[in-house]
């Protein structure tokens, strides 16, 4: 498949872009656009055939639900049913936003489209382009993150095309992404609010606005016959790079030591990466590739750092990926939460 390939300006965007890709989703294609996360697949989401391609262009299987993009408030009522009052103090304070809520889908949404599920996922996103293309499509676009299946999600246009030139009909660039990490997702299909995966709107600015809050164990645990996430996604080694990847955990001097021993060890035998704060950067340069994750007290820069690191590790062919931990404040959650995935729980306490 030829792709077609469009640059947009957020600052002023091209309606012709946006009238095109519209049409490409219209008449059942797809399109991958940038958000204030990462950069999404989107197709028809009230098309079961838009889904089925979706899957087949990732390689996602198909139990693994797409989030539904819109673009207007009103545009909620049509798809979903019995949204609790909390949706709209949610709504109030973070959309547009890195926020998806889950609620009872109706029967204007495909199941195909919630991986057979009879609930959906709805976002409302505010980079400005992703609200442009949503309209244009007709205001419900289904969209994963557009990376190929179990690798890292895409935080750039660069990053798209690596994944999905050839594959859909359109990339719409718009440069990186502000948060670099996925939305937060709750579900508020059932009594207790339960937050699926941690993103940029963390746990304390949930409760902000909510009594309660339940969090889903396969956040923190290894999934095991015991722990099924409720988010199907959850229990795919999601954002893993080629190589292994061991998250260093313990207080810093510990952690470094403990880093460059290992560099030692594995010099001239295997190729390696770190991923340190820019303070301890200089220690490691035993390493094929030393990620510098910026200053440890600028936690957005470290979230939209990660991905395009943990490629690069991929593009140099790294076999071992060594990383200090960052449990930030607002961020932390997030961080960790993918960087274990990416790590396949492989933690050591020094
Ligand atoms: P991605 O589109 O790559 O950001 O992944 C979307 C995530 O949302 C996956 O982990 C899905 O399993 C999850 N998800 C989407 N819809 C639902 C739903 N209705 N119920 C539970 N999880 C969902
Ligand atoms: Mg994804």
């Amino acid at each position: 498949m030829n792709t077609i390939h469009k640059s947009v300006d957020p600052e002023s965007i091209d309606t012709s872009v946006m009238d095109e890709a519209g049409s490409i989703i219209r008449s059942g294609g797809l399109v991958a656009f940038p958000t204030e996360t990462v950069y999404g697949l989107g197709g028809d989401a009230l098309n079961p055939a838009s889904s089925r391609k979706i899957y087949e262009a990732k390689g996602r299987p198909s139990d693994n639900p797409l989030i539904v993009h819109i673009a207007d408030m009103g545009d909620l009522e049509k798809i979903a049913e019995d949204i609790p009052d909390v949706a709209y103090a949610l709504a109030d304070r973070y959309w547009p936003g890195p926020l998806t809520m889950i609620f009872k889908k109706n029967s204007v949404v495909p199941s195909e489209t919630t991986g057979g599920l009879d609930t959906v996922a709805v976002r409302f996103p505010s980079h400005p382009v992703a609200q442009a293309f949503i309209r244009a499509a007709g205001g419900y676009i289904a969209a994963p993150s557009a990376n190929i299946s179990g690798r890292p999600s895409p935080t750039t246009g660069d990053h798209v095309r690596a994944d999905m030139d050839g594959r859909i009909d359109m990339i719409i660039d718009s440069g990186p992404c502000d948060i670099g990490l996925e939305s937060t997702i709750i579900d508020l299909s059932s009594d207790v609010p339960m937050m699926l995966r941690p993103g940029f709107v963390s746990a304390d600015m949930l409760r902000e606005v909510l009594d309660e809050l339940d969090t889903d164990p396969a956040v923190y645990r290894e999934v095991g016959p015991d722990t099924k996430p409720k988010a199907p996604g959850m229990k795919y080694r999601h954002y893993a790079p080629k190589g292994k990847v061991t998250i260093v955990s313990g207080k810093k001097d510990d952690v470094v030591r403990y880093i460059r021993e290992k560099l030692d060890e594995d010099s001239g035998r295997v190729k390696t990466a770190v991923l340190s704060d820019s303070d301890d950067r200089e220690q490691y340069e035993r390493a094929d590739l030393v990620a510098d994750m910026g200053d440890r007290n600028d936690e957005a820069a470290i979230a939209s750092r990660l991905y395009d690191v943990l490629r690069k590790c991929d593009d140099e062919d790294i076999e071992e990926i060594y990383s200090e931990e960052f449990n930030t404040p607002q961020l932390g959650q997030a961080i960790m939460n993918r960087l274990i995935k990416a790590a396949g729980h492989n933690i050591v306490k020094v």
